[in-house]
């Protein structure tokens, strides 16, 4: 034999990492005291305990205690009793306090990536070189933004007591994703890992205890849905931060509905990995890897949509099928292992029953014969073709190692198949031409988008998905201010406004009179509303000052329609709506006395006070148009060759219900950033004196807004904000109202997960921070980041 073919013939020898220390800890420790609620560890009340096994072996690894209500309410009280003192501590102080977290993990990186690996399953290479040291960057990261907060964040401070649920897939990651960002902004927290993987949030615990964070800045508590619910539900706790399945997401969207908690939720996702025919095929082949076999699929932004320009398919496809037969299954701590066994045996079962599913709708799903380790949840990587775009497997998120894959003719195609989801969490795009990747990555519906690459994550960019991929961001700026809110004011509560009894059907006129009803404004034109149905309008003193048409549900549909089709807005340039708004601020200002002397009229405001409202709102309008062209994205330095840019994107149609209180500068002040920032927008104005919003129209008429950029509904509030919010093309909703109409349009919104923004039933002081312009232009954009490397 000579030496090349000794080489060939050579097996691999298994590699493992030592486990003594691992087993040394799970030994010493008492998991049945694993609560970790005011820096002591606590038994649950009740006594009960769940275990945790290891998914290659099914053999138990500890028997864990499990947190009932009392427990939940321990660790909040300790949350809340730490709080004062933790925000009041100075950024230098909790910056301190996160680095020596970082520090103190560094050290035992070691164990907590074999801990990890054990728990959950996945391959220690993976634990070792990516989960562990991004947990690490996490908090040496956030420290610097402890640190600069008060200059960072002017006007802000720490939300309070966050709730944090994660789940099983990066157990310790996603716990630093969480954690980190909160300690920073002054938070305190409550944190439940998922039931499968307790052990390195214990582990995690042990280090805050040795690191000097104070008793009760982080509590962490165990157990399953029933654990998480009471940490939704918990009446003090301001924030809930989640990370999990859609399908959660939408019970705590509705869950947390009124109760003025603050909300992110990191969903799950069906991202698109598409190959252009100019690709450099087998980086591609390695991204795919990377992309859907990492962490055995079970990953929220896996690409496992895979979208190959047609003549590559065929060559592309046998290339995949050749790497997937050199993939190793087995042993997670062994170094050699590529994919390791899932995280349980009831997520094996469910893959299995997908990929069945997806097989009788007519998939082909095909797996090398690679060896299947004779016990453990493990399953073998699938490469399904012949997928219609409807069937299960290219629609549902299956977290588990299964790839789709689908070809495309060209560019526009591409795309169109790639946003053929109901998520949008991240995205890959293959093509060495920088010009076309550049081209596709803004059209693509996706929080994040790698360029020539996949799965790259970095403390400072942000992470976070559209549409049922959730809403808010983790990392970065945008990330700290998920645990910010700006100075609270004494704010006045909204009361419900029942329009007047006085609607009738409308009349065509006596004959002798031309109809004045003001009409909506829809598509750029007064139209009449659907149902031919008007709404009397009553001064401050009780006198009929006119009527409006009273929109429906149909007139809010034609409103939706026409701001979706208004396409020109969102593309047009910055400088562009900015002339636009400046020329709608100096047609306003033209006809400032009459609508000052219209808000007297209506209001029974002082003719002073009425000027002010004009000047203020023609003020907003000439600010937001100063904005448009500056309220833009960053660059992102990542440590990695790449660079990564966070565009401000609009959010898309948004519906914007304005309140009776300043009923022009609430409704220009909603208006004027949701327009700066691209966004259409179908607004319900107030509804005791929407005459205001109907004068508008011919100021907006005459300021070169397009058409369909800004429909006008009158109506109900309440009633048109629960279309709004049930309206599944409508992208993003802000309400100012009361709080039944606030709470009614977050239990509704729960269809495609819309960003709902509400006042939660007070009144907004539009010249407090909170109701500044800038406020409301971060929420008038998606952060979208694009990773583009460079260098050979
Ligand atoms: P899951 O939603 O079942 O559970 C997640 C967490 O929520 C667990 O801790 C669980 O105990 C808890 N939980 C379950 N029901 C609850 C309820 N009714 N109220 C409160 N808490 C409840 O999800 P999973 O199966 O553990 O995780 C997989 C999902 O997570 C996938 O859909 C994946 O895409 C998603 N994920 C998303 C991201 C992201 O950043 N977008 C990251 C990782 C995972």
């Amino acid at each position: 034999m000579n030496i090349l073919e000794r080489y060939q013939a050579m097996e691999y020898g298994p590699a493992p990492e030592a486990r003594n220390e691992a087993d040394a800890w799970l030994k010493a420790r008492d998991f049945s005291a694993s609560l970790f609620i005011g820096g002591q560890w606590k038994k649950a009340t009740g006594g009960k305990t769940f275990d945790t096994a290891e998914p290659a072996t099914g053999k138990h690894l500890a028997s864990i205690a499990e947190a009932g209500h009392a427990d939940i309410d321990a660790a909040v009280a300790a949350a809340r009793k730490a709080l004062p003192k933790w925000q009041a501590a100075s950024g230098y102080e909790r910056a301190r306090v996160l680095y020596a977290i970082g520090r103190a993990m560094q050290r035992h990186a070691r164990l907590f990536a074999v801990l990890e690996s054990l728990d959950n399953g996945k391959p220690i290479r993976e634990s070792r070189d990516i989960d562990v040291p991004l947990a690490i960057r996490h908090f040496i990261h956030h420290a610097g933004w402890a640190q600069s907060l008060a200059k960072e964040f002017p006007g802000h401070s720490a939300v309070g007591v966050a709730g944090q649920i994660i789940p099983w897939n990066f157990p310790l990651l996603m716990l630093a994703w969480k954690i980190a960002p909160a300690l920073a902004a002054g938070c305190t927290v409550v944190l439940k890992p998922a039931e499968f993987t307790p052990l390195t949030a214990i582990l995690f615990a042990e280090i805050c205890e040795k690191a000097g964070v104070p008793k009760g800045v982080v509590n962490i508590v165990h157990g399953g849905p029933e654990a998480g619910a009471a940490i939704v539900n918990h009446p003090d706790i301001n924030k809930i931060a989640f990370t999990g399945s859609s399908e959660v997401g939408k019970i705590i969207r509705k869950a947390t509905a009124g109760s003025g908690k603050k909300l992110s939720l990191e969903l799950g996702g069906k991202s698109a990995f598409v190959v252009f025919e100019d690709a450099d095929l087998d980086s591609a082949v390695e991204g795919l890897v990377d992309g859907i076999w990492f962490n055995q699929g079970q990953v929220c932004c896996a690409g496992s949509r895979l979208l190959v320009q047609e003549g590559l398919a065929e060559a592309f496809l046998a290339k995949v099928k050749a790497r997937m037969a050199k993939l190793r299954l087995g042993d997670p701590l062994d170094k050699n292992t590529d994919i390791g066994p899932l995280v349980d045996r009831t997520q094996l079962d469910r893959v299995r029953g997908l990929v069945a599913q997806g097989e009788k709708q007519g998939a082909l799903c095909w797996s090398p014969e690679s060896e299947l380790p004779m016990i453990g949840c493990y399953h073998l990587p699938v490469l399904a073709t012949n997928i219609g775009p409807a069937n299960i497997l290219a629609q549902e998120e299956v977290f588990g190692p299964v790839l789709v894959a689908m070809s495309f003719r060209n560019t526009e195609e591409a795309i169109e198949l790639a946003n053929n989801t109901r998520y949008g969490l991240a995205a890959s795009v293959w093509s060495e031409n920088v010009n076309l990747a550049l081209h596709v990555a803004p059209q693509l519906k996706a929080g994040v988008v790698w360029i020539n690459g996949t799965n790259m994550f970095d403390a400072a960019c942000g992470f976070g998905g559209y549409r049922e991929s959730g809403f808010g961001r983790e990392g970065g700026r945008e990330g700290m201010l998920e645990y910010l809110a700006t100075a609270k004011v004494k704010a006045t509560q909204i009361k419900a406004f029942d329009a007047p009894g006085g609607v009738a059907e409308r009349s065509e006129g006596d004959g002798s009179f031309i109809d004045r009803t003001p009409k909506l404004f829809i598509g750029g034109k007064q139209v009449r509303p659907d149902g031919n149905y008007s709404m009397a309008v009553h001064d401050a003193k009780g006198r009929h000052a006119g009527e409006v048409g009273l929109g429906s549900r149909k007139d809010v549909r034609d409103a939706v329609t026409a701001a979706r089709g208004a396409k020109g807005w969102a593309s047009a340039t910055a400088y562009n709506r900015a002339q636009v708004l400046y020329f709608l601020a100096e047609n306003l200002a033209v006809r400032a006395d009459e609508f000052a002397a219209r808000l007297t009229q209506l209001t029974g405001a002082s003719a002073k006070a009425a000027q002010a409202e004009v000047d203020a709102s023609i003020e907003r309008l000439f600010e937001a148009a100063g904005m448009a062209d500056k309220f833009e994205g960053t660059v992102h330095n990542p440590p990695a060759r790449t660079v990564t840019l966070a565009l401000n994107e609009p959010v898309g149609v948004l519906g914007i219900v304005a309140p009776d209180d300043a009923p022009l500068l609430g409704l220009v002040s909603l208006l004027a950033p949701a327009l700066a920032m691209g966004n259409t927008v179908v607004a319900v104005p107030s509804a005791r004196w929407p005459l205001i919003a109907t004068d508008l129209y011919q100021v907006l008429e005459t300021s070169d807004i397009p058409a369909g950029a800004v429909n006008i509904v009158t109506g109900r509030t309440g009633e048109l904000a629960a279309v709004l919010a049930k309206h599944d093309d409508v992208d993003g909703l802000w309400i100012v109202a009361d709080s039944a109409t606030c709470k009614a349009a977050e239990l509704e919104s729960t269809g495609n997960l819309k960003r709902v923004w509400t006042s939660n039933g007070y009144a907004v002081d539009w010249n407090s921070p909170a109701g500044a312009l800038e406020s409301f232009l971060r929420r008038a954009v998606e952060v979208k980041n694009v990773w583009v490397p460079y260098g050979d």
